[in-house]
């Protein structure tokens, strides 16, 4: 399948002063294929939403490429600024946070629209309507404010928002942590649908891999900056080869029990470290249960150990 996106040793480094530099994301590289879902996981503060970000280029980058379309988003001007500005959009965690309290239902969805200057007057309000009918909502929400609804309704005008002005690309950054459990299927579902009717491409990030199992064709790994696993979903859970991703993976029950015997919980000693003051090699060697010699000198590299599999650990 052709990419939509290419990602070439992507780096954001905050310079907080002092001498101090927050890697928040080194030498991240990734293809993602049009019309696939593609799963970013890790713990919080491993750098996926600064990933996301600067993917979309709410921040600058560091270092190195993000190529849509094959063209180099932070290089982008003028018209074509503009147009990958409607062609990728984001769906935030907090639906709470994300909406503006004292706008109605109807502005919020209908803002890039506004801003891209694709509809006004009924057709507008038809467009808004079209909307909330496809994220599952009623038009005559239209008039309302978003405190008037749930965390689930909220979530659903956020992305009915991202999808007005008719995106390629979502990055949904952890669209469903926030919402209570019995919502995050209905979203994850929501997602698929509108991934199927719109032939959307999606970056879907999340803490956890269960979050993520129902909707991923691929899936990434971060730990500490860097991306540590790259693979398919199903040979991702069904035989992790990163030792981090076998610790993130042992903490999900399994409901066949012929498998649960295979799969003992592995508990991660101490903290994830400071990205301020990363260990020297491996990234993971100070929590990895097989760490040896090797893994405080030289840093693992992501390589394809197994067709379509990547993964930086020198085990492989
Ligand atoms: Fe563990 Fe070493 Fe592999 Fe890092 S390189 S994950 S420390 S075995
Ligand atoms: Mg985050």
């Amino acid at each position: 399948a052709d990419a939509i996106l290419e990602i070439r040793n992507l780096k954001k480094h905050f310079d907080l002063g002092k001498g101090r530099i927050l890697k928040a994301v080194d030498n991240f590289s990734l293809t993602i294929r049009r019309g696939e879902t593609f799963g970013l996981v890790g713990e919080s503060g491993c750098g996926k939403s600064t990933a996301g970000r600067t993917i979309i280029r709410l921040y600058d980058r560091t270092d190195g490429e993000v190529l849509f379309n094959g063209k180099d988003v932070h290089k982008l001007k003028g018209r074509e600024l503009r147009q990958f500005n409607r062609e990728m959009q984001m769906v935030f965690q907090d639906p709470y946070a994300s909406l503006n309290p004292r706008m109605t239902v109807q502005d919020i969805i209908a803002e890039g629209m506004d801003i891209h200057g694709l509809a006004s007057g009924s057709k507008r309000r038809e467009r808004v309507a079209e909307l909330l009918r496809e994220v599952g909502l009623n038009e005559e929400h239209a008039g309302r404010f978003p405190h008037e609804f749930s965390g689930g309704q909220r979530q659903r005008i956020g992305i009915a928002r991202a999808l007005a002005i008719e995106p390629q690309f979502i990055i949904a950054d952890e669209p469903i942590s926030a919402l209570d459990v019995s919502v995050q299927a209905q979203v994850v579902n929501l997602f698929k649908r509108l991934q199927k009717e719109r032939g959307l491409t999606y970056l879907f990030i999340a803490h956890d891999l269960a979050m993520v199992k129902h909707i991923s064709d691929r899936i990434g790994v971060m730990y500490l900056g860097h991306l540590v696993e790259v693979t398919d979903a199903e040979s991702l859970y069904a035989r992790p080869l990163h030792p981090y991703t076998e610790s993130l993976l042992s903490a999900i029950p399994i409901p066949d029990p012929q498998l649960e015997r295979k799969r003992e919980r592995i508990i991660l000693k101490g903290e994830v470290p400071s990205p301020l003051n990363p260990p020297s090699g491996c990234p993971f060697r100070t929590r990895c249960p097989k760490a040896f010699d090797a893994c405080s000198q030289i840093v693992p590299q992501l390589r394809e150990v197994e067709p379509g599999r990547h993964v930086a650990c020198h085990l492989y």
